[in-house]
């Protein structure tokens, strides 16, 4: 067994594989800024990555892609019916963000869970190097911790939740919250996104569990475990270097003619419940009711990525939201001028960035979101300085981007008001919003975000 001193446990190995024509197959680095923030690290310190590798019942020996030694935990495929797509996806997810459906409780999904949990906690204890930093990874792995200090006393344990921390009301229905809140207090830093989540991580302590603290600081089981906000942000050098593409600024134009001319509002989402949809549909195909929009003068773009196509809630989802735009571009549409452009697929990063290039008006209007990397990701294209930002209060993002046209998106009139004040906002009010968000997004990137976890975990911290 090769040792690290920095190691990685995440849900999904940081490959996804890929097969070629003749039958060949190969790995490739996933998309995204998590990876790309942590590849370096990883490099520079010989880490390793500990993940499932996609394939249900598959068992893979640990091998070498990308600089990374990478080590695959083999998940069964009821145990990613059970662990991932019920516990994670059908219990954790919806909980987290406001109950916004209904979660599930279910005792079979929850012992999956643990097993789960446990081989990934084994796992990272084979891997550590005496004294090596151990990086967790998200709500598929919150007993980890504990399970990982049980085995491995002398390893530092670093904690990153990326989706929110329910308050302690909503958190209380979980028939296993005792166990959740445990396992994560073996981490000696738990990481949120917004200081809010940290502070009700720490209130869930004291109520549930009785434990002492200090400000941010949990006092358990003879340790200090202190709870942090660090925002995630976006891979701004990567989405600089797309933008700069003369292929990617020519497709922006082509799909500016393509649409007409018109003014474009854009929606870019996993189908989620999570992320206002219909909502933002709602709001939109109204403002042609009113008569304030005209077919042919603007439309709508929503990029509407398959997800968790396996759970119910997603497939109840998708019928809604199909309906929902057959009808409006059935009532409001005209020969040739559809109001609303659906497009269930996913794109890569240089089609996505053409999109943003083109957009004058994102919208981003999740109910509940720990984040939004969308949000950032349109901001860090828009080098032009032009175009503008309607984002939901109830995003992480919000946090940080204060000028965009911020919105409630159960306010549906409001919702309407701020479209339209998005839409007909002058040139040197877009700039002077524009200049002020990319200079947050600019400064706070995924590496400082990866940087300033570390820093913080590496910090001595004795009682
Ligand atoms: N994304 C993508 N292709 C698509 C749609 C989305 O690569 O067709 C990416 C998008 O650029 C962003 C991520 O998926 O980086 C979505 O992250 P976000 O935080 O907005 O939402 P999440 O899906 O994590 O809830």
């Amino acid at each position: 067994v090769t040792r690290s001193e920095f190691v990685v446990v995440a849900n999904r190995l940081p490959v996804d594989r890929v097969v070629a024509e003749d039958g060949t197959a190969s790995w490739r680095r996933s998309p995204g800024g998590l990876v790309s923030a942590i590849a370096p690290v990883m490099r520079s310190r010989k880490g390793t990555w500990i993940g499932w590798h996609g394939a249900p019942d598959e068992v893979l020996e640990p091998f070498d892609e990308d600089g990374m030694h990478l080590v695959p935990v083999k998940q069964t495929a009821e145990e990613v019916e059970l662990y991932y797509e019920g516990f994670s996806n059908a219990t954790l997810w919806p909980l987290y963000h406001d109950v916004i459906a209904p979660p599930v409780y279910d005792r079979a999904m929850w012992d999956a869970y643990v097993r789960v949990n446990q081989r990934f906690a084994e796992a990272a204890a084979e891997v550590a190097a005496d004294g090596a930093i151990v990086w967790i990874q998200d709500y598929q792995l919150q007993l980890v911790p504990k399970m990982l200090r049980e085995l491995r006393p002398d390893v530092r344990i670093g904690f990153f939740l990326h989706i929110p921390f329910p308050p302690l009301e909503l958190f209380w229905q979980l028939p296993w919250r005792r166990r959740i809140l445990e396992g994560l207090l073996g981490a000696d830093l738990v990481g949120f996104q917004l200081p809010g989540a940290a502070s009700n991580f720490v209130r869930l302590c004291r109520r549930l569990l009785d434990a002492r603290y200090l400000k941010q600081d949990v006092f358990w089981d003879d340790r200090i475990v202190r709870a942090r906000a660090f925002p995630i942000s976006v891979d701004v050098h990567e989405l600089r270097k797309l933008v700069a593409r003369p292929e990617v600024r020519e497709r922006a134009e082509e799909i500016r003619t393509d649409l007409g001319d018109a003014t474009i509002f854009l929606g870019v989402d996993r189908l989620d419940y999570t992320k206002g949809i219909a909502q933002r549909l709602q709001a939109f195909g109204e403002l042609f009711e009113d008569g304030n929009l005209k077919p042919g003068q603007a439309v709508f773009v929503q990029i509407a990525t398959p997800s968790r196509e396996r759970v119910e809630q997603y497939q109840l989802l998708r019928e809604q939201i199909e309906q929902q735009v057959g009808r409006i571009n059935g009532t409001h549409g005209e020969l040739g001028f559809p109001v609303i452009h659906y497009l269930h697929t996913s794109y890569d990063r240089a089609e996505l960035a053409a999109l943003y290039l083109a957009a004058d008006v994102m919208v981003v209007t999740p109910l509940r979101d720990g984040m939004n990397l969308v949000a950032k990701e349109y901001v860090a294209c828009r080098d032009d300085m032009r175009g503008t930002l309607v984002l939901s209060e109830f995003a992480g993002a919000a946090a940080e981007l204060k000028r965009a046209y911020q919105v409630n998106p159960y306010d549906i009139d409001g919702l309407k008001e701020t479209l339209l004040t998005a839409l007909n906002a002058e040139p040197m009010e877009q700039a002077r919003r524009m200049r002020s968000m990319r200079k947050r997004v600019i400064e706070h990137d995924v590496d400082r975000w990866a940087h300033d976890f570390l820093a913080e975990l590496e910090q001595p911290h004795n009682l």
